[in-house]
């Protein structure tokens, strides 16, 4: 789509191909996801990844799969959904030919989430804990542990699952630097580069919540579950989501054999308005549909964006 068109997809697709032939070699798939929530509006920020997202599969020969991660039922609301997809016809998504023609829908695939935690159950790798939020982040603050985002405290209670009051959790055994060897993980810098690590700078340790007491699978355990059946190879995401992926690499290895783990790719993200004071000034401050309105371009709201994640680099 011409709008995608940038002179910053040349930097990027000249360091993809540098990557191809090992990918190829490694053996993961070239397929990756756009999985947009259906629980608020697109913004310049999703413009921003959808354009990493499709530049990067477009450059390694790969495919994008669209799945609606529409499974939390509670922030769901139907006019989120109708304007995803005026938004997405808008930015021509459909007819890209990276673009899988047929949807994931989340909220069609309990039945799947319900097989993959019964699994767990299995394996003795699942238990249920009682501890709300407000509980678990009290304990952290008064122990240092911030870093820590579950402390454990129900795995050996072995008490029994009740609805309302319980979430189920995954045990882990989350060791960094023996995972660290199993995983690559690639990220883009502010001068759109690309480097690789071993570790994450902020890992997220503690078991996760897979299932919450409102009766709702939760996204860290949907999005392994969808990775893993529909043989996603490359994870192309915002640097926000970094802390989950240990952790989700982990849980993924309970339920394959396959040698190879998905290659994780994070890029830098726009400011958040909620954490910026210049909230107005944001380029997030307003969702695609009322740039759209105003007479916006796809073209140039990308281009604010991408001048604004990478100042380092100029287009003179
Ligand atoms: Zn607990």
């Amino acid at each position: 789509m011409s709008w995608m068109s940038h002179p910053y997809q040349d930097i990027l697709t000249q360091q993809l191909r540098a990557l191809q032939a090992p990918l190829l070699e490694y053996g993961a798939p070239l397929r990756s996801r756009f999985a947009p929530s259906v629980t608020g509006q697109l913004h310049v920020g999703h413009l921003v990844h959808i354009w990493h997202l499709w530049t990067i599969m477009e450059a390694l020969g790969g495919k994008v799969r669209i799945r609606l991660e529409d499974h939390d039922r509670q922030r769901y609301q139907p006019a989120f959904l109708d304007q995803l997809f005026e938004d997405l016809n808008w930015l021509g998504l459909w007819k890209h030919p990276v673009t899988l023609p047929d949807l994931w829908v989340q909220s069609e695939r309990q039945h799947v989430y319900a097989q993959h935690l019964h699994t767990l159950h299995l394996q003795q790798r699942s238990y249920a804990c009682a501890c709300s939020r407000k509980q678990v982040a009290q304990r952290m603050v008064s122990s240092r542990a911030a870093w820590m985002h579950y402390d454990n405290a129900c795995r050996d209670l072995s008490m029994p699952f009740q609805a309302q009051t319980h979430c189920w959790r995954a045990a882990l055994d989350l060791v960094a630097p023996e995972i660290d060897h199993e995983v690559s993980l690639f990220g883009l810098d502010a001068s759109l580069r690309w480097y690789s690590r071993a570790h994450v700078s902020h890992p997220c340790y503690g078991d996760p919540s897979l299932y919450d007491r409102h009766g709702q699978y939760t996204y860290f355990f949907c999005a392994v579950v969808d990775d893993l059946l529909d043989n996603i190879g490359i994870v192309v995401r915002g640097l926000d989501l970094e802390h989950h992926t240990l952790k989700q690499l982990r849980l993924r290895k309970l339920f394959t054999q396959d040698s190879w783990v998905p290659l994780f790719v994070h890029h830098p993200l726009l400011p958040d308005p909620k954490a910026s004071r210049k909230l107005s000034k944001s380029l997030l401050a307003k969702s695609l549909q009322a740039y759209r309105r105003e007479g916006a371009s796809p073209q140039g709201l990308l281009e604010q964006g991408l001048q604004q994640l990478y100042p380092d680099l100029s287009l003179c």
